[in-house]
């Protein structure tokens, strides 16, 4: 395949996937197929010789779309939505075809210089202070795992780097059970250890108890231990719990430790001013992390990390060996200096088509729409005798479960083999629970209230 015939394919594949996406309300949400049944299809060993365009093409439609979970199905409501609004998709055949390493400034100044404007941008979307920079990373999970190895190093005087961790005090950090996974995942490699993510009690409101955060902190150090910093939840994965920021942050810098807001889903909505008080207080966090890539249309990945200041991040991550100068430029910005990888996509290029085709006003439409759909298909819910709401809409996720898990459970499964729409499950003060969100890009009213629906005839 050279270019010319890539231009020829990629019509091809604009046409096809044209015609996907105006046919996903027809498909079930959920592959429904067993484990194996797509490997099953593929031959064992590479091509030795060069095939046919037509070949592998056809493939694809063949084997390919059966085997789909499909992510921009209006009725997707499973986990949170991964949105990939059209512009997103069309700034990222551009990146795709430019496929440039941002790595540096003089790697492709466009890069990085539209990252840094876009990072102004957003700041301002989500009505931060000025004083916050930021980068795009791939994953909330990185971005987290960079701001907990800052918390470390910040610690210890940044000894870890060149030291190792033997024989380095023994580092604490504070969070409370809703955050997500990604916060222990950073806790274990950065080499902090699980036992030493301390997990501060919630109160009714599942926000962690701000006392209990400040007695933990002094109980651990009279003990010997250092603390390093405290993760905070604005909008957690299993049932959107908020910790209260304002006082969390206020106990934090009492104690000298640096604060990280996991912001990944619900930051999205603080586009939107009305929103803003769950996570009042926010602009005294030292690192902050929300994911477009989740609710704002922007596909993934796209995960921004705000900073309060760059420099102590910079120095835990920044390493600049002779072959990565660049001669005479100390002013400028190389943004593998901030992360974890070296090579970086071109990321901010959906980012600006996505801000741009639909403006801050069509965002907040759409996030509005989606709490407010979420209400009314809770309200509906509630209605059905048997239904109980297990925990009430946080921006647009709330719960409800029947009698028993099991019962839960089986009808869990009935939603999902039918296929009209995707439902999971977490887990709520003891009980299976069905989760509901309502979040993806093109998802109409019409489409939510399918869920009351489906769930009255299959219960
Ligand atoms: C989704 C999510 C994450 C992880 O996001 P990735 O970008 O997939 O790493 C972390 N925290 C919260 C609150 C999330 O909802």
């Amino acid at each position: 395949m050279d270019h010319d015939d890539l231009r020829h394919w990629s019509k091809r594949a604009a046409d096809w996937a044209h015609d996907y996406h105006s046919t996903l309300r027809d498909r079930p949400v959920r592959a429904p197929l067993t484990p194996g049944s797509i490997a099953a299809q593929l031959p064992e060993n590479p091509p030795e010789n060069p095939e046919a365009a037509e070949a592998i093409f056809a493939d694809f439609e063949r084997i390919i779309p059966p085997g789909l979970t499909h992510w921009q199905h209006p009725r997707f409501f499973a986990y949170f939505p991964a949105n990939a609004s059209p512009a997103s998709m069309l700034a990222e055949q551009l990146a795709n075809a430019i496929a440039a390493q941002g790595m540096l400034w003089q790697t492709s100044p466009a890069v990085t210089e539209l990252e840094q404007v876009m990072m102004r941008w957003l700041t301002q979307a989500l009505g931060l202070p000025d004083g916050f920079t930021g980068t795009i990373h791939d994953s909330a999970t990185t971005a987290t795992l960079s701001a907990v190895l800052t918390m470390r190093e910040r610690a210890l005087g940044w000894r870890g780097l060149e030291k190792g961790l033997a024989s380095q005090p023994r580092l604490r950090l504070y969070a409370s059970a809703e955050t997500h996974s990604s916060v222990d995942k950073a806790a274990r490699i950065a080499g902090i250890g699980q036992e030493n993510l301390v997990k501060i009690h919630t109160d009714a409101h599942l926000s962690m108890k701000p006392g209990a955060l400040a007695g933990a902190i002094a109980a651990d150090r009279a003990a010997g231990f250092q603390p390093a910093g405290v993760i905070l939840c604005a909008g957690g994965t299993s049932v959107g719990a908020f910790d209260r920021i304002a006082d969390c942050i206020a106990i934090a810098k009492g104690a000298n430790l640096p604060v990280h807001v996991d912001a990944a889903w619900a930051g999205s909505a603080m586009i939107c001013p009305e929103f803003r008080d769950l996570w009042t207080g926010v602009d005294g966090a030292d690192s902050i992390v929300f994911n477009p890539h989740k609710w704002l249309g922007a596909q993934f990945d796209c995960a921004v990390q705000f900073l309060a200041d760059p420099a102590p991040q910079i120095r835990t991550l920044g390493l600049r060996p002779t072959y990565l100068e660049t001669a005479g430029r100390d002013e400028i910005t190389n943004f593998n200096e901030w992360t974890v990888p070296l090579g970086r996509r071109f990321r901010a290029l959906k980012l600006w088509f996505t801000l741009r085709a639909y403006g801050l006003s069509g965002l907040r439409d759409r996030i509005r729409n989606h709490v407010v759909w979420a209400r009314e298909a809770r309200d509906a819910l509630a209605r059905l005798p048997g239904v109980t709401i297990t925990t009430e809409p946080s921006l647009s996720l709330f719960t409800f479960a029947l009698g028993s898990d099991a019962e839960t459970e089986g009808l869990l499964h009935r939603i999902n083999d039918d296929g009209r729409i995707y439902l999971t499950q977490t887990r709520h003060a003891g009980r299976y629970v069905i989760r509901v969100q309502v979040g993806q890009f093109d998802c109409t009213q019409d489409d939510v209230a399918m869920i009351p629906q489906v769930v009255a005839e299959l219960m």
